[in-house]
């Protein structure tokens, strides 16, 4: 069986909370016997707790594949990127070195190279890919198109990817802010690398204590105690 034409993986990585609610689901899968094909990277860990939940792309020309001497990654008619084979795969590591979305593991133990197929079981009986089912905020999301647009009307899906002088187009969408761009925004992933947030700084003005304070009692008309925080957009 092949996976459904008309559904689609979407990662909305600015609702991702960080739990790991998929790390943990991708570990029950049987056929990768305990590890998580799925992780999360920290945006910028020096300054914010934002998650990325990061899974195979499924690249429409999938680099893995081509730098692959051995053959040993196969990409399917319906555009899942099959993990290595395993009488194939030689564990060089070419694959690990060349994906750029850092993808691919080589777990030298069992001298293999395994990555996300997207739960192929799963997926080509048009069921969501364990990670999606647990996802508590939908950052995962399997489904139609028709369906995440109806989701996200702020959003739009994306999958054409520019790192550098190469450009990729993904089987995996990646959703985007609407306003940013239209029809449908090319991510420049090397110019992002240097994105720094803007400045939110919170100014709090300080006001002298109420009467009260001093007394012990509440004051009849006390007023909003977070009346003079303010925090600029
Ligand atoms: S994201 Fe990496 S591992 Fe997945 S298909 Fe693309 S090159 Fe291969
Ligand atoms: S389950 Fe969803 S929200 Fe939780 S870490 Fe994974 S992607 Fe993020």
């Amino acid at each position: 069986m092949a996976k459904p034409d008309s559904l689609f993986f979407f990662i909305d990585p600015s609702r991702c909370i960080g739990c790991q609610a998929c790390v943990h689901a991708c570990t029950e899968c049987d056929t990768h016997r305990g590890d998580s094909m799925i992780h999360l990277e920290y945006v910028d860990r020096s300054r914010s707790t934002q998650t990325v939940p990061v899974v195979c792309m499924h690249c429409e020309q999938p680099t893995c594949a081509e730098v692959c001497p051995a053959d040993a990654i196969k990409r399917t008619a319906d555009g899942v990127v099959q993990s290595a084979r395993k009488p194939r795969c030689i564990a060089c590591g070419n694959c690990v070195l060349a994906c750029p979305f850092g993808v691919p593991e080589l777990y030298d133990e069992r001298k293999i190279m395994m990555k996300c197929d997207m739960c192929y079981d799963r997926t080509s009986a048009g069921k969501k890919p364990m990670c999606a089912t647990v996802c508590p905020s939908q950052a995962l999301f399997f489904g139609t198109r028709e369906q995440i647009d109806q989701l996200r009307p702020q959003s739009i899906p994306t999958n054409r990817f520019q790192f550098g002088g190469q450009a990729i187009t993904t089987g995996v969408f990646v959703m985007a802010p609407r306003r940013l761009a239209a029809p449908a925004p090319l991510v420049d992933v090397t110019a992002a690398l240097d994105d720094r947030p803007p400045a939110r700084a919170v100014r709090l003005t300080l006001v002298p204590p109420p009467a009260s304070d001093r007394t012990g009692a509440a004051p009849a008309d006390a007023t909003d105690p977070f009346a003079a925080v303010e925090v600029p957009s």
